[in-house]
């Protein structure tokens, strides 16, 4: 019989369990606290559990767990990017990030991924599978553990698709969140969505305080259907549609990340055509020089080029931002070091 990973239940599942086992539903919370506050990998280090609890728990559960696989600092910046293996021997990739309000540690949500973004190098190998919750609680316990910094912002903007690993994601986020673990506020996490409309539409309707992060990277649908696939399903129309329905009833700010690609997406009409389009949303555009990926001849957009779509974003009264540069001398971007350390195998 499989083993429940008992790292991958939510506080209320870690109560039904107790009580299936008979037990009394606070023994779920003192196991979450374990787990959860104190990072316990042992059953056996549950030392208010009694004996004979123990002893059952550890022939129905484990504690799932990863391992640092390699470890790579940025020189220029402290940017750290790790690469962690997983139970089953997949590989994947998270990177801690010292910013001025916080640091911030970005997760992957699956191996690999199926978008097949033509600027990304996550999805070169398609999916292989989603993560579990502990796989994706666990790079932040990893890390923390590793660097001895405090976590305070987590973005869900590695390699995969959260929406399309929606179940997980929303026990991710109540785990990470609750009071009794690592107490991440929900305006602290981040979800980056190439834009699965049915389930922006269901996370809309869950009124969480988080932040969501929709890959733009275009003005027009012609432009993004050459870049995303995911263009070809669903029209910007409907895109911003599911959008202005999230803010309506979370009451959030959608940000909107358009990675700037040399005389793809980046002339200036395009940034007009987008101004006209997101003028009077609550929103917020960050645009990310492209980090270049070996595999495709898609190249980062000049200097000047990127300011000017600032400036004229700016001009229709968007708050916009241009996202620094962190990580270029470790293959910081999306997916990169794990295809590096897949090729080497
Ligand atoms: N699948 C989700 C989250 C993972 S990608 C999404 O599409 O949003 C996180 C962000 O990194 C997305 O905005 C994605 O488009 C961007 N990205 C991927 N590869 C990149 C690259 N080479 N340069 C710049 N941004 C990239």
């Amino acid at each position: 019989m499989r083993k429940i990973d008992i790292a991958s239940l939510t506080i209320e599942e870690l109560k039904d369990l107790m009580k299936s086992l008979g037990e009394k539903g606070f023994r779920g919370e003192q196991i979450f606290q374990w787990i959860h506050e104190k990072k316990i990998r042992n059953i056996d280090d549950m030392t208010n559990i009694p004996k004979k609890l123990r002893e059952k728990l550890k022939n129905i559960c484990e504690i799932n767990t990863l391992t640092i696989e390699q470890k790579y600092v940025s020189k220029i910046d402290k940017t750290t990017k790790y690469l962690f293996a997983l139970k089953d021997n997949n590989i994947i990739e998270s990177v801690l990030m010292y910013y001025d309000y916080g640091n911030t540690v970005c997760i992957s949500s699956q191996v690999g991924c199926k978008m097949g973004c033509a600027f990304c190098a996550s999805t070169l190998g398609g999916l292989v599978r989603n993560l579990t919750v502990s796989e994706m609680t666990g790079q932040i316990y990893k890390i923390k553990e590793d660097s001895k910094e405090k976590i305070s912002n987590i973005v869900i903007m590695g390699s995969g698709e959260p929406l399309d690993n929606l179940d997980n994601i929303l026990s991710f986020i109540d785990i990470i969140n609750s009071p009794k673990g690592e107490n991440i506020g929900q305006r602290h996490i981040t979800i980056s969505t190439c834009g699965l409309i049915d389930k922006i539409y269901f996370l809309a309707n869950k009124k969480l305080q988080i932040t969501l992060a929709v890959s733009l990277h275009a003005s027009n649908d012609e432009i993004r259907k050459k870049i995303m696939p995911i263009a070809n399903k669903y029209s910007m129309e409907e895109l911003f549609k599911a959008c202005h329905y999230y803010i309506e009833k979370t009451n959030r700010r959608i940000t909107f990340e358009y990675a700037l690609i040399n005389n793809v997406n980046d002339k200036k009409e395009y940034a007009h055509e987008l101004g006209k389009k997101l003028k009077g949303m609550l929103c917020h555009v960050n645009l990310i020089p492209i980090n270049q990926i070996k595999e495709s001849n898609l190249k980062e957009s000049e200097s000047k080029t990127i300011k000017d779509f600032f400036n004229i974003l700016k001009s229709y009264g968007i708050s916009t931002t241009i996202r620094r540069k962190l990580g270029s001398d470790i293959d910081a971007a999306c997916g990169q070091l794990r295809r590096r350390y897949l090729e080497k195998k």
